[in-house]
């Protein structure tokens, strides 16, 4: 027996018409590459989406044909990600960040038909242009008179192309499981892999971000999406944000501390989401300028993902911003919300002290998650806080293969997605990353878990930043080496750091040499280059 509800397709494009109709004149504000602050409204954004849209049709772009970005947070990328998927294309953020090669193939692989860039990518796109076979159409997205010279004939100008449709438009309506937008994993190993978002996965996506148990984002909200529109839809912000007509902030490249601060104040914003690499950005700023008082910010929450979140950030976001921090743990794989770390009911009972190992775990299940950790023969292990194993996640935004690659099946034999990360699960379903399979140090025939290390190491007042990798070594296979870079103005020394850790961490998990450097590489999407790490410190000999 059928139900007898409508049955209506979940799309992208209903949520730009319920903000223009529902929040008409709720702000969209842009910090610009060029420097200078952008408003508009939903309103604004609707209008020019709907310009996109038929902007696509008049460049000839089909449904399901890709478009790529290669742009900073602003109002015009915002207006793409409404207008390319809402006409039925997918839209393909490209991460600037990456190397030149590394873009060339995705734009490549995807077969990007058109290209909007910002004028700070310019350069990189007149080098690029020449291999870039399928793209027809450039698109610099500025106004006439700062229309860049890369060397190509026909590079169209994005308020120009705008400017020529009509701000009326209906939108399509087709198959709620359509592609939507494209974005490849940064790929620190191997080549870049393609992650393809349906409308319907990124509709139940949007409504979980919403949720008070997760992000809780409401109309009350001014929102700073500090973390890039090029990584896995800002977190699915944008969408989120309209969904619930709230203000919404786009720093563009601007994401030094200084500028963060400034524009957070400015804006007076509630809530922003970032990764920690940005926040310690922030810190160092403020360590700088002691005279800012950042409870005056008047910030609420910070949404913090995609490494995990130390106990001095924990503390600090608390007691000087007077902020709550909502951990999430996800990938480009997983839309990317996979566990949100937010307290029970119970636990207000429960000691500050003895509640913070609980707040630092990455979080819980939310609806539409399946969890399971499993073996080296798939076997799943207990939710008991102590077994680790191997992290497999199953639901409705949670990818099922990639764009366009050959050898096929990702997922186990029960439709799992095997994430690469090892983790533990607790009996109240708090799942705690130990590492990523591939950097976990393996000593003996045990695991250190870098992560807790580096958390340990970067509560200490001397410490900026922190990373242990896994050297080879003759008994145990692998120990571990600790290279720390210093807070600025901070004399710390090896002693005294490994002391620190000593009464704070297993004594087999101590490093066996620690190095200090000026500062650790990062990948595209600001984690710490492991990979580089570890070649550069194979032949390191371990006192
Ligand atoms: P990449 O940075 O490789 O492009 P993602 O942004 O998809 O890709 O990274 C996902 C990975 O980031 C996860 O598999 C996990 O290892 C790590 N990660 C994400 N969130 C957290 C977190 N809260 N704590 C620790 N690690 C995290």
């Amino acid at each position: 027996l059928q139900g007898l509800m409508q049955d209506r397709p979940l799309l992208i494009s209903s949520l730009i018409e319920h903000a223009a109709t529902f929040h008409p004149d709720t702000e969209i504000v842009s910090r610009l590459p060029e420097g200078h602050v952008h408003r508009t409204t939903w309103k604004g954004i609707a209008q020019m989406s709907r310009q996109v849209a038929q902007a696509m049709q008049a460049l000839g772009v089909q449904q399901g044909d890709r478009v790529g970005t290669l742009a900073w947070n602003s109002y015009r990328h915002l207006a793409l990600y409404y207008g390319v998927s809402g006409c039925g294309a997918v839209l393909h953020t490209v991460n600037p960040r990456l190397f030149p090669e590394q873009i060339d193939y995705i734009v490549n692989h995807a077969e990007d038909q058109v290209l909007f860039f910002d004028l700070s990518f310019a350069p990189l796109v007149a080098q690029l242009a020449p291999s870039l076979k399928t793209v027809k159409t450039f698109v610099a997205m500025t106004d006439k008179a700062h229309m860049p010279d890369i060397g190509v004939p026909h590079v169209l100008c994005f308020d120009d192309l705008l400017a020529s449709h009509s701000s009326e438009y209906t939108w399509p309506e087709f198959d709620e499981r359509s592609a939507s937008s494209l974005c490849y994993t940064s790929g620190t190993t191997g080549n870049p892999k393609g992650v393809l978002y349906s409308h319907r996965s990124t509709l139940l996506h949007t409504l979980m971000e919403l949720a008070p148990d997760t992000f809780g984002i409401s109309s009350a909200e001014t929102l700073m999406l500090i973390v890039p529109m090029f990584h896995a839809n800002a977190w699915g912000a944008p969408y989120a944000a309209a969904m619930v007509g709230a203000k919404l902030v786009l720093p563009g490249p601007h994401l030094d501390g200084e500028s963060v601060f400034n524009l957070m104040n400015q804006e007076r914003v509630t809530f922003s989401q970032g990764v920690p690499t940005v926040w310690m950005m922030l810190f160092q700023y403020l360590d700088a300028n002691p005279h800012l008082d950042p409870k005056a910010l008047g910030v609420k929450r910070v949404g913090i993902g995609g490494a995990a979140v130390g106990r001095g950030m924990l503390e600090r976001f608390e007691n000087q911003f007077g902020a709550e921090v909502v951990q999430g743990w996800g990938m480009t794989e997983t839309s990317p919300i996979g566990v949100i770390s937010k307290l029970l009911p119970k636990h207000a009972k429960v000691p500050a002290e003895d509640l913070i190992k609980t707040k630092l775990k990455q979080g819980r299940g939310v609806w539409g998650v399946d969890l399971k950790i499993v073996d080296a023969n798939g076997q799943a292990l207990p939710w008991d806080g102590v077994a680790f194993g191997h992290l497999h996640v199953r639901g409705p935004w949670i990818a099922s293969g990639y764009f366009r690659r050959e050898g096929g099946e990702v997922l186990d034999d029960e439709g799992y997605f095997p994430t690469g990360d090892v983790a533990t699960i607790d009996p109240d379903g708090y799942l705690q990353l130990v590492d990523r399979a591939k950097d976990v140090i393996k000593s003996g025939g045990e695991w250190i878990s870098s992560i807790d290390v580096e958390n340990t190491t970067n509560s200490h007042p001397g410490v900026a930043e922190s990373a242990v990798i896994g050297v080879a070594h003759p008994k145990w296979q692998e120990r571990p080496l600790l290279l720390v870079v210093r807070r600025a103005g901070t004399q710390v020394e090896a002693k005294e750091l490994l002391d620190y850790l000593s009464s704070r961490i297993a004594k087999w998990w101590l490093p066996d040499d620690i190095v200090f450097v000026d500062a650790l590489p990062h990948t595209a999407t600001g984690k710490l280059l492991k990979t580089k790490l570890r070649e550069q410190y194979r032949d390191h000999r371990l006192p």
